[in-house]
């Protein structure tokens, strides 16, 4: 297995953790209510993915 050449320091380290940790996650809009939902998952607004009901009893209020 390839392994690192160097030991990553911990300030370098934080360093790319603190910008992993504040990279904005992408955001689109549910196809069914509209609310601001992380692509390729399901809404937890409306329980909607794809266009199909996936939760029980949970309708959008439109
Ligand atoms: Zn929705």
């Amino acid at each position: 297995m390839a392994l690192p050449k160097r030991r990553i320091s911990r300030a370098r380290a934080g360093y790319r953790s603190i910008r992993e940790k504040l990279s904005k996650t992408e955001l689109v809009a549910c196809k069914t209510c509209g609310a601001k939902i992380r692509p390729h998952h399901l809404c937890p607004a409306c329980g909607h993915y794809r266009g199909k009901q996936m939760l029980p009893g949970n309708s959008p209020a439109s």
